[in-house]
């Protein structure tokens, strides 16, 4: 099991990135992929891949098969696809990406959920290579503030539309406001979203805040439109932020902290 709640598994295919926006600030893929070249250097089994480290961004051609390990990626699991970097990054070739999008496509009976801050890398690829889009991929952009939302969120919709009308297929788009960093008014995209999730920012006691207001907001929002919501968690801020909760609807709190819904998954389980 992965430790990320939205998601099943994870497939890192590629190490290494580059801080692209305010999101990326503390880095938890950044942290990680140092501890783990360390652990390299000292020769420790199963870090092997880290032994280049953050600065270089790297894709794991023989990392590709490891989908097509049945106990370890199951029918009907939700993976995430290259946790510890960003998919669509500029020194990924369009070669490799072919290929990861690829076996995705082969691995129909699984849901992958790609993630990534590089949006308009992600739009132009796949609108040239409509082909490899099927409807088991989950595309996805992190929208942390506004101008993310209004830029990222905005190409995100767009490729959905564009696919459906060059291809008839259904995709089914998601937005992680994960760290969220101020108020997001989501409105209008919220219709042709198929999930949000909403995160503050754990980052070794130095997460940003994220106040409550701004979390009740989006909730609403999702709420209106029968959105799916996941509530992922508090980060750092929890106990600052429950501090300065006086007075508020603790059901509605409830609620909200216990929303973790998805979208309605159309992943075909293979038959054992
Ligand atoms: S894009 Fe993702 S992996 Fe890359 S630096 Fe930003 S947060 Fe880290």
């Amino acid at each position: 099991m992965s430790k990320i709640e939205w998601t099943d598994k994870t497939w890192n295919v590629i190490t290494g990135c580059t801080q692209t926006s305010p999101a990326c600030q503390n880095c938890y893929a950044k942290a990680m992929t140092n501890r783990l070249q360390g652990m390299a250097k000292k020769g420790i089994k199963g870090a092997e891949k880290y032994i280049s480290g953050w600065d270089s961004v790297i894709f794991h051609t023989d990392m590709l098969g490891h989908i097509f390990n049945f106990k370890k990626y199951p029918s009907g699991c939700r993976v995430f696809v290259n946790s510890m970097s960003d998919t669509f990054h500029s020194e990924i070739s369009d070669s490799h990406l072919k290929m990861l999008f690829n076996l995705m496509g082969a691995r129909n009976d699984v849901t992958f959920q790609v993630l990534t801050k590089r949006h308009m890398r992600m739009y132009s690829f796949l609108i040239e290579f409509k082909e490899l889009v099927t409807p088991n991929i989950w595309l996805g952009v992190t929208a942390e503030n506004q101008a993310m939302v209004d830029e990222r969120v905005d190409w995100l919709v767009y490729l959905k539309q564009e696919i459906k009308g060059f291809t008839d297929k259904d995709i089914k788009i998601f937005v992680s406001c994960e760290p969220l960093l101020e108020n997001l008014n989501l409105s209008k995209y919220i219709d042709t979203l198929d999930w949000v999730i909403v995160g503050g920012e754990k980052a070794h006691k130095k997460g940003r805040i994220m106040e409550y207001e701004w979390v009740k907001d989006i909730y609403a929002q999702c709420q209106k439109t029968q959105t799916p919501f996941f509530f992922k968690q508090w980060g750092d801020c929890e106990k600052k932020i429950k501090l300065s909760m006086q007075g508020i609807d603790n059901d509605l709190l409830h609620k909200i902290e216990n929303t973790k819904e998805f979208p309605m998954n159309q992943t075909f389980i293979r038959e054992s």
